[in-house]
């Protein structure tokens, strides 16, 4: 009973009084869907992004899913995709019938490794998607070298990483494509939701094509036209998000600033905390600015601390195991293990740590707490 009355997640939602309106003021207005939240929303997060487009799909997932089929990804591609990150990341590939080609990831941080990216690369590959894991950009001065040298697109998975900069640039401006997920545990949320942000006209023109059934005009550019006539000129699909969720978004967004400084000061705690330990955190780059999603720590008898922080009531958890290594793509694409070799390692070490704006201080003092007493490594 205790522990359901004290337990920490790893990540949760804040919802205030200024997201119910901005929602409620939408449910009373004529447009529940495709009105004019949706372009706000966009161009709010666009410009936050420092780039032209955003356009606003169902959810992190269809963001890639429409990435994939805006750079042309179909059978016989193959695109490199780091080993640890969510299955969606390699899933979008997956659906265009492409191949994901998995790159294993640097030690210290868990991010793509670029001398690994550039031995992956064979003539059938057509892109890297680069994951910026925990909320750390990837390299992309080196990434972006590699696609340009090999003529790949370089798409950014970056779910984790809304508001993180890169030597002084946002997320969002750093790779060709830029995907954001709104899911309840990211940096905002719109339920479900997700973006893709784009300095290029083309790309962004074929991913609102793409979420609404491959037809070429929407319903306003019919009305401002006065026709009814509409070609579907490609398949698609309805990956649409709802004005109720736009307005959420853009309320959400308002206060993003705060929030990933607030998710800096818990990190900063957590690694004051876990100096002179065992416990050993990710490393952060020089010239980043970490937008924190994860916390993520590596530990000996990782399962020992997962299961005894669990029951202590502390919402721990595993990002991720390495994608190639589920069932379904050891059937599939015939893997086993062996194939990143760093990530395979990584990965029987790492836990998250709850972090997310709403954690106060005695809730971090007591995961610490909790952590201390299980004397790890001692
Ligand atoms: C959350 C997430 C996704 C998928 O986003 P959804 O909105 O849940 O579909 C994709 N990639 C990464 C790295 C994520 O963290």
């Amino acid at each position: 009973m205790k522990k359901a009355q004290t337990y920490i997640p790893y990540g949760r939602q804040s919802i205030d009084d200024d997201d119910l309106a901005a929602v409620m003021a939408v449910l009373r207005s004529d447009w529940l869907t495709t009105g004019p939240k949706v372009l706000e929303f966009e161009q709010a997060m666009a410009g936050y992004c420092g780039v032209k487009h955003g356009v606003a799909v169902s959810s992190g997932t269809a963001a890639l899913h429409s990435a994939m089929h805006a750079i042309g990804i179909g059978p016989g591609d193959e695109v490199i995709v780091p080993a640890i990150t969510f299955a969606a990341t390699a899933n979008c590939v997956v659906y265009q019938g492409g191949t994901p080609v998995f790159a294993d990831v640097e030690a210290d941080s868990m991010l793509i490794d670029p001398q690994d990216v550039l031995r992956k690369i064979t003539p059938k590959t057509r892109a890297i998607i680069a994951v910026d894991y925990a909320g750390q950009p990837c390299d992309y001065d080196h990434l972006r070298e590699i696609a340009g040298q090999h003529n790949l697109f370089l798409v950014a998975d970056a779910c984790h990483a809304l508001g993180a900069e890169y030597k002084g640039r946002r997320v969002g401006s750093l790779a060709d494509l830029t995907v954001f997920s709104f899911h309840p545990v990211k940096h905002i949320t719109t339920g479900e939701g997700g973006m893709i942000v784009s300095d290029q006209t083309d790309l962004a023109e074929r991913l609102r094509r793409f979420r609404n059934h491959g037809i070429a005009t929407d319903h306003r550019q019919r009305e401002a036209a006065r026709t009814w006539q509409y070609e579907m000129v490609e398949l698609g699909y309805n990956y649409r998000l709802t004005d109720m969720q736009c307005a959420l978004g853009i309320s959400q967004l308002k206060k993003l600033p705060a929030w990933i400084k607030q998710r800096q000061e818990i990190a900063a705690r957590y690694d004051q905390a876990f100096k002179g330990t065992h416990i050993r955190p990710l490393a952060k780059r020089e010239d980043i600015s970490h937008a924190y999603h994860l916390y993520v720590i590596k530990v000996p008898e990782r399962d020992r601390v997962f299961a005894k922080m669990r029951a202590a009531g502390i919402g721990v958890n595993v990002h991720y195991l390495p994608v190639y290594l589920h069932p379904y793509y050891r059937q599939r694409f015939g893997h086993s293990r062996g194939l990143c070799p760093v990530a395979e390692t990584a990965y029987e070490e790492i836990i998250s740590l709850p972090i997310w704006p709403g954690l106060d201080e005695g809730q971090v003092a007591s995961v610490c707490h909790e952590l201390d007493k299980l004397e790890v490594g001692a």
